[in-house]
């Protein structure tokens, strides 16, 4: 009996963990899975967005698939922010996030929320591709804010707070 308490008491709560794979990061989001850091991270996300599911759209890459994306970015010869060279995702300490109903401002204000929350001041990575769609690692303490086929940094995200 108390065995089964602990059940209806515990399944809950761990079935949720308020993100999903989607796309190409299924399968690959088995990395994630394997960080506790990484999952309260996520976790927190959904939380800041009032229980929102975040959707995972890439989370571990290859070396050789990191070099495609760079490739396709024209992002060999000069230097691109938001896709480098050895990028957090290589090392599966990465999640390209989104979640539905959440616009670009939202979602950039919850990802920093959850990092200050769970990762402190000192650690983290926090980016924002076009549109609606964020990144948050285990990296260094660092944001970025970019948009465009190359990956430059937009001269409007300069001038935000
Ligand atoms: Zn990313």
């Amino acid at each position: 009996m108390k065995f089964f308490l602990f059940l209806l008491l515990v399944v809950p709560s761990t079935s949720f963990a308020g993100w999903k794979a989607v796309g190409n990061a299924v399968g690959s989001d088995s990395r994630i899975k394997g960080s506790k850091e990484m999952q309260s991270v996520l976790s927190q996300i959904s939380k800041e967005l009032g229980g929102k599911t975040v959707e995972v759209f890439s989370a571990y890459r290859s070396q050789t698939r990191q070099n495609q994306l760079r490739a396709q970015r024209g992002c060999i010869k000069k230097k691109c922010r938001g896709t480098a060279s050895k990028s957090q995702h290589t090392l599966g300490i990465a999640a390209d996030v989104r979640a539905a109903g959440v616009g670009r401002s939202g979602l950039n204000g919850a990802l920093k929320r959850a990092r200050s929350k769970i990762l402190g001041n000192r650690k983290g990575g926090v980016g924002m591709y076009c549109g609606a769609e964020g990144h948050i690692d285990l990296g260094g303490h660092r944001e970025w804010n970019v948009c465009g086929s190359s990956g430059k940094k937009s001269k409007k995200s300069k001038k935000r707070k």
